[in-house]
């Protein structure tokens, strides 16, 4: 009997699928991207007290197109909405997108008619992280949460949610 009729069917995909997850996790890049005073507390997270270059994450990048991780850290005004979903449209997939802190998430304090009441009106968010603002360690364990769902994910998902979401942009268009 031949290797391939002993070993369980769809093993060999699952152990790449592993592998590509673990890559994935080990090199997120995020886009360089603050919106109001969350983000002073995402920069203390570059620095070497809490050092998330441990997770090959320190370089922030200025380009999209060079980022698959977008950390929405502060509050987003309707100004500023149409320039967030440019930026998140321009990196490539796979990529996702933290809500830090209460506005991002849901808008926060400010229910008024300039804020966007949670930025998941404008880009699919992954993980929403709660508080005003977060501190650098809740940071942290949002993106080893994040890590996690990275390393379990198929391969191809994003692109077809990427396809999926497209398609509902053209019926509303
Ligand atoms: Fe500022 Fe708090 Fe809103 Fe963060 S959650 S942007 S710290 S008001």
């Amino acid at each position: 009997m031949g290797i391939e009729e002993k070993l369980p069917a769809g093993i060999l995909l699952g152990q790449v699928e592993q592998l590509v997850g673990l890559v994935r996790k080990a090199s997120v890049w995020p886009a360089t991207f603050g919106l109001a005073c969350c983000a002073i507390e995402m920069m203390a997270v570059g620095g070497p007290k809490y050092d998330i270059a441990r997770f090959g994450m320190e370089r922030f990048s200025a380009s999209p197109r060079q980022a698959d991780l977008m950390i929405v850290a502060g509050r987003v005004s309707q100004k500023m909405a149409p320039v967030v979903r440019q930026v998140y449209d321009q990196m490539p997939n796979p990529k996702w997108v933290i809500a830090m802190g209460v506005c991002a998430s849901s808008g926060g304090m400010f229910n008024n008619y300039a804020i966007v009441q949670g930025v998941d009106h404008i880009v699919p968010v992954d993980v929403y992280l709660p508080g005003c603002p977060p501190r650098p360690e809740m940071l942290l364990d949002a993106i080893l949460k994040l890590h996690e769902q990275i390393k379990g994910e198929k391969m191809g998902a994003h692109k077809v949610a990427a396809e999926r979401e497209a398609e509902e942009r053209a019926l509303v268009a």
